[in-house]
């Protein structure tokens, strides 16, 4: 199948990988070179643009930071026109960012006011997940265009869940993801008081697994260095999933909360504290880093 993949970052790179590995003919764009030419090396071919790697596809599938980006992609900013108005088709548009369920319905919208198909298709799983090929896929959107997206996600992830209309995947990533920003912070701090009064992060966090305070952070991303190997922990926070991103995550919880006039207290004290942790001037590193916010003055 021709797939068209835009944006390859940390997730969009080893997604559009997998894409190739399973025999797909996959065109792909970046605004960053070297992330074109990386994927050029695994197979795939590479587009000037988004218009050009999007002409003839049958899937065009979006893996961009946020909401703005996305917008800007399929409906155009600063007076230039979006991918929408430059298809010479009717691919079947697959957004795989996490993004606001709000902005999702705005690009759905605009895409069936074109007669095209629009998937909200969010991701959990991390890079780890990405590169396995065991993502799970959260997505919304009509049954019949989820079930051609199937046998496409299915290259990437392992569980594939139609979770109901457009914007209902964003929905369900988001509140995944206020209870990750609330656990991992939880976590980061249950290990820095351990340590603080003489335990072993790694001997503390094995009994912490095996008892009730069990949990994804500690099971398979441990914040703290060198007690999980290949954890972003461990190669000093670079790559995985950005602090900035989790601080976008947990403010699109918070909107999500005004819009419904929820109480999210758990997600607000997690937001503030990747907020800080990003003013402090983290927000590139991965948001296990988190764990450094709690360590701060270890020594004193
Ligand atoms: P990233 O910042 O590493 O990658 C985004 C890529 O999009 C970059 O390479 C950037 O150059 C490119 N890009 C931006 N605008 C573009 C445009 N107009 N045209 C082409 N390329 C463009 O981000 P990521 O970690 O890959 O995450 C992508 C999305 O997936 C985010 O919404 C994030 O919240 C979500 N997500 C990330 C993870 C994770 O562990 N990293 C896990 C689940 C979901």
């Amino acid at each position: 199948m021709k797939i068209a993949f835009i944006g390859l970052g940390n997730m969009g790179a080893p997604m559009a990988t997998n894409l190739v590995k399973a025999g797909h003919d996959v065109h792909v764009f970046d605004l960053v070179e070297g992330a074109v030419k990386a994927l050029e090396a695994e197979g795939a071919t590479r587009g000037e643009s988004a218009q050009a790697v999007a002409r003839g596809a049958e899937v065009v599938i979006s893996m961009l930071p946020a909401g703005a980006h996305v917008r800007g992609l399929y409906l155009g900013r600063d007076g230039q026109s979006g991918l929408f108005d430059a298809l010479d088709g009717k691919p079947l548009i697959v957004d795989a960012s996490t993004i606001s369920p709000e902005d999702a319905r705005f690009v759905g919208a605009a895409a069936a006011e074109r007669g095209l198909t629009y998937l909200d298709a969010p991701v959990s799983g991390g890079v780890g997940g990405a590169k396995a090929g065991t993502l799970t896929f959260i997505v919304g959107g009509p049954e019949a265009g989820f079930e051609k997206a199937r046998p496409v996600l299915e290259g990437m992830g392992k569980n594939i869940f139609h979770a109901g209309e457009v914007g209902a995947g964003q929905v369900a990533k988001i509140c995944n993801n206020m209870l990750l920003g609330i656990l991992m912070s939880g976590t980061a701090e249950a290990l820095a008081l351990g340590v603080k009064n003489g335990m072993d992060p790694a001997v503390l966090s094995e009994i912490m697994k095996q008892s009730s305070g069990g949990n994804w952070a500690l099971n398979v991303y441990n914040p703290w260095p060198g007690v999980m190997e290949g954890s972003a922990a461990s190669r000093d926070y670079q790559g995985g999933f950005l602090t900035d991103l989790m601080a976008k995550d947990l403010g699109l919880a918070w909107e999500l909360a005004l819009g419904s006039k929820s109480s999210v207290p758990m997600g607000s004290q997690a937001r503030n504290l990747f907020a800080l942790h990003s003013a402090q001037g983290h927000g590139q590193l991965d948001f296990s880093s988190i764990q450094e916010l709690y360590r701060a003055g270890e020594e004193g």
